[in-house]
């Protein structure tokens, strides 16, 4: 799902830039030291790829927003049970009563995310409505809400996150509004541009991002004798459009996103956040599909991935049901679609996914998001169809904060409903770094329906060695991506000698 930015915050959001550490743009990825103790289970254990679908806001756990709030002096209503700023008056009480005080606690724990909502509740309302409960809380602090999340990504074993923002978003808001809008896209654009405005909204992201980024290291410790496991997870920036906006913000956000993508390592992508059943949404989607389309022939380096198909029937009325994914990846020109639940109610989904597998646009599964908002589950999840029909599919938690849960249930999940034993879930890691977008080549051949072969000058190293030959080194070296993956392929090796029992052919897994 997505957040519910509410317009309040929007200025205050000009703080919600990203950071990226060394590791964002250095070559060499350094090894992060064995975590000491950890339990022999087989989910957490298992190596898990990168978080490809991860909304930074929604990401970070109930309990570490109480003690932000706490840490700010923050109030919340309690009626409604939403964050305000200080000071507290009538109808409020301190954020820290919420640490003190069990039953308050509790109380802000089931508004702010998903926890004992009851199964013929409407989750729908209730998990987009917490964004707007605790947004007072998650624009002040992104580096620190950065390091949770970065160190609960490690401590699952995996090896890569792209997490989504709004950068600057009230600067885009303001610019937006001042420059109003031009069906003619092209003079959009250059209205934008003119005496350098959205490179003055570029430079205001890039600074909120060197200080979120220092945010970051000071909380995980980095560059210290004792530096968290987050200091050694490379990570990117996806930038997030709020699509319940005016045509004229929807456009500058995505102008935005895809500039800042081009300009700065640590941004790779554009995303459409919001609800997707909303009215707005629905109106203009076709809309913006069309603006990612003029875009992309502006910024063709800059990446899209999309939420399509985060529908069921009921939700929108039928004919919206048939369409979205299909332009998504036709007209806005996804690489990769978020949840296209709704898949099987387009029109010749048949086509659609054979025309996903031919372009290898991938789907990124949150199953428990998919659950809890739109009730879709097990069967009736389209899951297995798209990988029956070659779609490549990588799980992801969507928003882990809210949702309660990890990748590890992720992962857990696909096993237990669809039975898939350990060579294809460790295919679902490898794929999830596959379609990232880290830089450089990967290290597998390009059709991967074929299996998971290494080409180029790795082809014929041990994967995952910790001595490749020198022209396998260099090659790892220049390619970032190659040198992630070859990370987890060492990880994987680690991990089949220490669970032989279950990974071995014939195993239980
Ligand atoms: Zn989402």
């Amino acid at each position: 799902m997505c957040p519910v930015i509410p317009s309040h915050l929007l200025g205050a959001l000009s703080a919600l830039a990203l950071l990226a550490p060394a590791t964002a743009h250095a070559a060499p990825v350094p090894l992060a030291p064995p975590a000491p103790g950890r339990p022999a289970d087989f989910f957490t254990d298992l190596p898990k790829g990168g978080d490809l679908h991860n909304h930074l806001s929604g990401a970070v756990s109930t309990e570490f927003l109480i003690e932000l709030a706490t840490d700010d002096g923050l109030c919340i209503t309690t009626d409604t049970t939403t964050a305000v700023a200080p000071p507290c008056g009538p109808g409020t009480r301190p954020a820290g009563d919420a640490v003190t005080d069990a039953a308050f606690r509790q109380q802000v724990i089931r508004a702010w995310s998903m926890q004992d909502f009851p199964a013929d509740g409407n989750g729908h309302d209730h998990f987009f409505a917490t964004f707007g409960k605790f947004g007072e809380v998650t624009w002040r602090h992104p580096g620190r809400m950065l390091a949770e999340v970065a160190n609960t990504a490690a401590r699952q074993n995996q090896f890569y996150l792209e997490t989504m923002i709004s950068p600057a978003s009230g600067q885009a808001r303001d610019l937006a509004d001042k420059v109003g809008y031009d069906a003619d896209l092209d003079r959009m654009h250059d209205k934008l541009l003119a005496q350098g405005a959205l490179d003055a909204v570029v430079r205001q992201a890039r600074a909120d991002a060197d200080t979120t980024d220092t945010e970051f290291r000071t909380a995980a410790h980095c560059g210290t004798p004792r530096p968290d496991a987050a200091c050694f997870l490379p990570y990117r920036w996806i930038s997030q459009v709020a699509r319940l906006g005016t045509p004229e913000r929807v456009f500058t956000q995505m102008a935005l996103g895809m500039r800042l993508a081009e300009r700065d390592p640590r941004f790779v992508a554009v995303n459409l956040v919001q609800p997707e059943d909303g009215e707005v949404a629905l109106r203009d989607y076709r809309l913006h599909m069309r603006m990612l389309n003029y875009l992309k022939t502006q910024y063709p380096k800059a990446h899209i991935t999309l939420h399509a198909g985060e529908l069921v029937p009921g939700l929108v009325k039928p004919e919206d049901l048939t369409f979205h994914i299909r332009e998504a990846v036709q007209t806005g020109r996804a690489e990769r679609i978020g949840h296209g639940v709704s898949v099987l109610h387009e029109d010749r989904w048949p086509s659609l996914m054979r025309d996903m597998a031919g372009r290898r646009v991938a789907v990124e599964v949150p199953f428990h998001s998919n659950e809890q908002i739109l009730r879709v589950s097990g069967a009736a999840h389209p899951f297995a169809t798209y990988r029956r029909h070659g779609v490549p599919v990588v799980l992801a938690t969507d928003d882990p904060g809210v949702s309660r849960i990890e990748i590890t249930d992720e992962y857990r999940r696909a096993a237990d409903m669809y039975g898939l034993r350990y060579p294809e879930l460790r295919d679902l890691a490898r794929a999830s770094l596959e379609h990232s977008f880290l830089p450089g080549r990967g290290l597998w051949n390009d059709d991967i329906r074929t299996g998971y072969r290494p080409v180029g000058p790795c082809a014929d190293e041990r994967q995952g060695s910790g001595r490749p030959a020198d022209r396998c080194a260099g090659f790892l070296k220049r390619n970032l991506k190659a040198q992630v993956q070859w990370r987890q392929e060492a990880a994987f090796r680690r991990f089949e000698a220490t669970h032989a029992r279950t990974t071995r052919p014939g195993g239980n897994r």
